[in-house]
């Protein structure tokens, strides 16, 4: 497998090399807005650490994405009124992955409310930061 490149734009924003709409951050994760959503409040959970992918992620790297995804989702259901939650992992390019930092998409869903495709838009900073307002409000509830 290829090995992990640490200049990728994820591992930038880690280092803060590269701006973001950070929601939340532990020990261990990381967690931010996506700059193209698919609904309202994408949310990126990254680890701290440097995984690739679900391929070479170690377990407990892995149950910290989890267990901050869990947080994010639970979040999102009272930040967005959200009906449910969609939570995408696409690991190497012939699995849907475009940015090679292991990442778990959290994404709000609504009832009848289609996803956009992938990477079609790019937000709005001012809408981006309202919803990052929310997240980080929702999260000092739960
Ligand atoms: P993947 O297909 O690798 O799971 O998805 C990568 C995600 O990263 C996409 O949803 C894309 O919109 C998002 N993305 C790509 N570049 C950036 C960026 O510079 N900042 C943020 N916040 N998200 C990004």
């Amino acid at each position: 497998m290829t090995a992990y490149d640490p200049n990728n734009i994820f591992a930038k924003i880690l280092r803060g090399e590269f701006p973001c709409h950070k929601v939340y951050e532990d020990d261990h994760v990381f967690a931010f807005l996506d700059i193209m959503p698919r609904a309202p409040g994408h949310t990126l959970v990254i680890p701290k650490a440097p995984a690739r992918n679900i391929l070479d992620v170690s377990s407990e790297d892995f149950a910290h994405v989890a267990r901050g995804a869990r947080t994010i989702a639970r979040a999102a259901k009272v930040a967005f009124g959200a009906n449910g939650i969609s939570l995408h992992q696409f690991s190497e390019a012939a699995g849907g992955q475009v940015v090679f930092h292991l990442h778990m998409h959290v994404i709000p869903r609504h009832d009848g409310v289609a996803l956009l495709p992938a990477a079609s838009r790019k937000e709005d900073t001012a809408v981006l930061e309202a919803n990052a307002a929310k997240l980080i409000a929702a999260l000092k509830q739960i």
